[in-house]
């Protein structure tokens, strides 16, 4: 088995609070969230980055972003972030494809990009 600590979750031997599971993805709460909701949606299967991205993860990307729409409608989101980080020099830490999804700031609480 890879050691991936995302793997982990996927396979069930590592606890997250999963919000949501589909054929190929899995939504589950940030253990250090950057905002008010901060969900990490992720491919079932072990893709590095979007570094790492063949022509065949094609559909699967459209998939974690529609995926990301469908929960933050789910959580009553009026607007919300979505952000890849790609590479260690991306700020990227876990070496698992994640989407993060971010929101839940009130008024004036969010900063600019
Ligand atoms: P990155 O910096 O790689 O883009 O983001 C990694 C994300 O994974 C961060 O939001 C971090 O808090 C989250 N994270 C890291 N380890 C764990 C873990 O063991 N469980 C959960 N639920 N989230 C994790
Ligand atoms: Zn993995």
């Amino acid at each position: 088995m890879i050691d991936c600590i995302f793997c982990k979750i996927v396979d069930g031997v590592t606890h997250a609070e999963i919000t949501h599971q589909a054929e190929e993805i899995i939504v589950f709460k940030s253990i250090q969230p950057r905002a008010p909701v901060h969900l990490l949606i992720i491919p079932k299967k072990h893709v590095l980055s979007i570094k790492e991205l063949t022509e065949e993860d094609r559909n699967l990307t459209s998939s974690l972003i529609y995926t990301a729409k469908e929960v933050a409608e789910r959580e009553h989101l009026p607007g919300y972030r979505l952000a890849f980080n790609v590479g260690r020099a991306g700020g990227q830490v876990i070496n698992h494809l994640h989407l993060h999804l971010l929101g839940g700031w009130k008024d004036g609480e969010l900063t600019e990009v």
